[in-house]
């Protein structure tokens, strides 16, 4: 056993070797990217296991991800063996699904198999409460106000907080309170939870039930989380609860805590993330202890020299020396193209030499070795293109949004008002889809009965079959009965142990019995025989709707393997006996598991593994916590990365800044950086600079494969400017930096731009060298006096400048 435990602190360094050993006092570990911050969380687990008297039960582990989760357990397994599958390891909201599910009985209208209201479900939700309360919804979209209202439940202030803290003569923000009680309430009354109640409602339960809180006490003594820097304050507040303050009266010490994180990497900050967490540790835990790492085993030392120099440029962090002894490997490869379509051409062709055996021999590279980062979803077409061109297998992580097409999102809508007739939205979503005959005005009278005799949705839909329903023709009478009927059927054949009973046990009951009666891909495949859903789409000619036939098999598919591989589970936990670790979740196979799955999966979750042989692409967000041997991070203009949005903004700059330092950090061998100088945006090529953190990057660390390219006669001055006419012509103005570096380099002289003609139109694009990117919204005088205002957003907003003879740059 000795040796057991000896092996696990194998390989370790001093400061890695006292995180794992460390007992006691809350732990934070904080340390730069590739230090092993996510290693050592993990062998601190199965050390705990292996030589501290903890069992699986007692661990709770919160990673980012649900990828990040399975691979932490399966490297635990390895490590201790295979009763280390009984421990917590899950995202945040999963995490708390599972409490919440385990503690339904507690939550006042709720009950189990509640339905969780992923961003699309609940903007339906609020374009009803807004259409509703007859507000102008150009004035309060449903987009804006489920911001505001997911701001609000990030900071854990309820609605009526809200209201109160509302300005009386403030009518957006009182009416924004007001939509967000009315949202609430409608949820409940759906049975349901959108992704920011999981949190919030977690930490009420809590907060409400002290016993209940006590017992998860007293149940987890470790919690470990990773990725602390990207935590939002209810998941701050929610990890106090669970870990506990002193010692109660019945004696119970406060669990261990183990955070890790890296503030240098704290990239969610619009989904509230708060790296006021990290910093703040020591104060919010009584006697706090940190500690660092400094050895970086991910990189080599070219690569975090780059990164630590663009890091270095952020104000207010805490310094960090970050080291490796791996050696200086390659230099980093620049390239700048002349457009997106190209820049693509040149990854393409790198990847093709990087991968050629022929080339490379045994030190050549997999596709699976190989990443692309770009900065927004929609920098994946012009790559993709190219890819298929040239015959490379990649996986696009996110974007394809599976779960997002219509057709699927229908079928889950059926899936989730079989397991709960409660969900309003998911029913009013499907009652007329495929299309039945049941109107716009038959819902609204069913809606206004719902409301004025306080049934349910689904209850008021009966009592329409049953014509209790004012101002319903028999037409609809007949249509709904129908489709009441149908719901009725697949409950009854699909739900064995639903009884007449409304009470949670009864419901809990059906939920777990699923299995037993058919598999969710019999479900699935019922709905869409049953509904006429698949019969519709394959009479019809629409190409488009043989693609949705296509996404509905795939459905059925994706449905019958998880019932396939929940067997699997089931047989292999016969053999454990591990009872308390199945609570809260539910049986594996079932209804519930299944459609907790579909709502929970995140574009990170899809990342490929080796096995799947293709290049890895991704938005730097999704990057997080990843590492590949070769990685290209595209897109290095200002206004396109950093975001147009963030130039004007010194929060939003330093938040961009650590997107590049996690987007660069990723690397362990090869990294490439590329730009380019004209790239399609919304439709129209758009001329960006090169990105100011390309430029913080010690030059001598970049081999230039290819620099600015040479303009035509009109000339393009230097990196800072350049603006697409109108006719597509190209003008320069640049501010001019100098642009000598790499081999073929291209030096040009700050004074070229200077002189030349700017042509600016009302609605053309501007980037400025100080203010960065803005439109053109006036244009005034000719001549020597010509003027232009550009609207530059941010703190810069709109400026005016002169232009004529010069570039624009004196500010009226
Ligand atoms: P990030 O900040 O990106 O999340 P991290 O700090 O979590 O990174 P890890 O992913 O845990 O770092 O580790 C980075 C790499 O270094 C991994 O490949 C890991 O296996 C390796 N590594 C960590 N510690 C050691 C060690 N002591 N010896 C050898 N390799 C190590
Ligand atoms: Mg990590």
């Amino acid at each position: 056993a000795d040796d057991r435990v000896a092996r696990l602190l194998e390989g370790l360094n001093p400061q890695q070797r006292a995180a794992v050993l460390h007992a006691g006092a809350p732990l934070l570990i904080v340390a730069g990217a590739g230090s092993g911050k996510t290693s050592v969380l993990t062998r601190r687990i199965a050390y705990l296991l292996a030589a501290r008297d903890v069992t699986p039960g007692q661990i709770l582990a919160i990673t980012f991800t649900n990828k990040a989760a399975a691979e932490m357990r399966e490297r635990v397994i390895d490590l201790v063996g295979p009763r280390a599958a009984y421990m917590w390891v899950s995202t945040f909201h999963s995490t708390c699904v599972r409490i919440l599910r385990a503690q339904s009985g507690l939550l006042e209208g709720m009950n189990s198999n509640f339905s969780i209201y992923d961003a699309d479900d609940s903007k339906r939700l609020l374009g009803m409460i807004i259409r509703d309360l007859d507000l102008d919804p150009k004035k309060f979209s449903p987009r804006g106000v489920s911001v505001a209202i997911s701001n609000f439940k990030n900071e854990l202030v309820s609605p009526d907080e809200a209201a109160a803290s509302a300005n009386e003569d403030d009518f957006t923000a009182a009416t924004i309170a007001k939509i967000f009680s009315e949202y609430q309430r409608r949820l409940r009354a759906a049975n349901a939870f959108d992704f920011d109640d999981l949190i919030g409602e977690t930490v009420a339960l809590l907060h409400r039930h002290p016993q209940v809180a006590e017992y998860y006490r007293r149940r987890f003594r470790h919690v470990l989380v990773d990725e602390y820097q990207d935590t939002n304050h209810a998941q701050y507040v929610l990890i106090r609860e669970l870990v506990g303050e002193q010692t109660t009266a019945s004696g119970l010490e406060p669990s261990e805590l183990c955070v890790v994180g890296d503030a240098d990497q704290s990239i969610y900050a619009f989904r509230g993330a708060t790296i006021r967490n990290i910093e703040e540790f020591e104060r919010d835990f009584t006697n706090a202890e940190t500690v660092l790492l400094e050895q970086n085993y991910r990189s080599t030392q070219t690569i975090l020299s780059a990164a630590n120099a663009v890091i270095a440029r952020n104000t207010g962090r805490r310094e960090k020396k970050l080291w490796t002894d791996s050696g200086d490997g390659e230099l980093i490869v620049g390239y700048v193209a002349d457009s997106d379509r190209e820049e693509s051409t040149f990854i393409a062709k790198e990847i093709e030499e990087l991968t050629d055996y022929s080339i490379g021999g045994s030190s050549s590279y997999k596709y699976s070795d190989v990443a692309v980062f770009y900065r927004t979803n929609t920098g994946s077409r012009a790559i993709e293109e190219v890819f298929v061109r040239h015959g490379i297998p990649y996986k696009v992580v996110g974007g394809t949004k599976f779960y997002e097409r219509k057709e699927v999102r229908d079928v889950v809508a059926y899936l989730r008002v079989v397991a709960n007739p409660d969900d309003s939205v998911s029913l009013r979503r499907i009652l007329n889809t495929p299309r039945r005959g049941i109107g716009d005005r038959a819902e609204a009278c069913v809606a206004v009965h719902s409301e004025n005799t306080g049934r349910s949705f689904y209850e008021s839909l009966i009592d329409a079959a049953e014509g209790k329903v004012a101002l319903l023709n028999t037409r609809a009478v007949k249509q709904i009965g129908g489709f009441v009927e149908l719901i009725e059927g697949l409950r009854a054949d699909f739900l064995t142990h639903f009884g007449e009973s409304d009470t949670d046990d009864a419901d809990t009951a059906f939920l777990d019995a699923t299995e037993e009666s058919a598999d969710i891909g019999e479900l699935v495949d019922a709905i869409v025989e049953r509904t006429g859903y698949r019969s519709e789409l394959e009479a019809s000619n629409d190409p488009q709707d043989g693609a949705r036939l296509d996404n509905i098999n795939e459905l059925v598919a994706v449905a019958r393997e998880f019932s396939a591989d929940a067997a699997q589970i089931d047989l292999e936990s016969e053999a454990e006996d591990a009872e308390i670790d199945r609570e809260g979740e539910p049986e594996p196979g079932s209804l519930a598991a299944f459609l907790e799955r579909v709502s929970l999966v995140a574009d990170a979750d899809q990342v490929p593994d080796e096995g799947d042989g293709v290049v890895t692409m991704m938005t730097l967000h999704t990057a997080k916590g990843l590492e590949f041997p070769v990685v290209f991070v595209t897109g290095w203009e200002d206004g396109h990365f950093p975001h147009m949005r963030a130039l004007g903004d010194p929060n939003e700059l330093s938040e961009e800044r650590r997107l590049a330092y996690v987007g660069i950090t990723r690397a362990k061998q090869r990294l490439y950086l590329t730009r380019s100088v004209t790239r399609a945006s919304w439709g129209q090529p758009v001329s960006n600079p090169e990105s100011r953190f390309l430029q913080e990057i010690p030059q001598h660390l970049i081999d230039w494969r290819r620099t600015e390219p040479r303009r035509s006669a009109r000339g393009f001055g230097g990196s800072s400017g350049g603006v697409f006419g109108r006719d597509g012509s190209f003008s320069g103005s640049g501010g001019g930096s100098s642009f000598a570096r790499g081999r073929s380099s291209y030096s040009s002289d700050p004074a070229r731009g200077r002189n030349k003609q700017v042509h600016l139109d009302i609605g053309d694009r501007h980037n400025h060298p100080k203010y960065g990117m803005g439109k053109v919204v006036a244009k005034e005088g000719s001549g020597a006096t010509e003027r232009v205002t550009i609207d530059y957003g941010g703190s810069a907003g709109r400026v005016t400048l002169l232009t004529a003879g010069g570039i624009p740059g004196e500010k009226l």
